[in-house]
């Protein structure tokens, strides 16, 4: 499991080359919670016959709550020409 930290991005001076720099969006981890089931791995589409909404494994994400992040495509690194 890899795990986001929480801590609040610092401007600290890093050995990262300036033509690379880490995404803004996932913070370097290359995953970002599935948009499609809002990071809980669970969708409700259907209703049973009591009206109680059914809960199916995200097909966006597999149940993983992550995707790959879109911005840097899961490098967590983004370059800048
Ligand atoms: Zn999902
Ligand atoms: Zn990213």
């Amino acid at each position: 499991m890899h795990t986001t930290p929480n801590t609040k991005t610092q401007k600290a001076k890093t050995k990262t080359p300036d033509f690379v720099r880490v995404c803004h969006r996932c913070g370097g981890s290359g995953r970002v919670p599935c948009q499609f089931c809002s990071g809980t791995g669970y969708v409700t589409t259907r209703k049973d016959r009591l009206g109680m909404p059914i809960k199916e494994r995200c097909t966006a994400c597999f149940g993983n709550r992550l995707e790959r992040c879109y911005t840097c495509g899961g490098s967590g690194r983004l370059h800048q020409f």
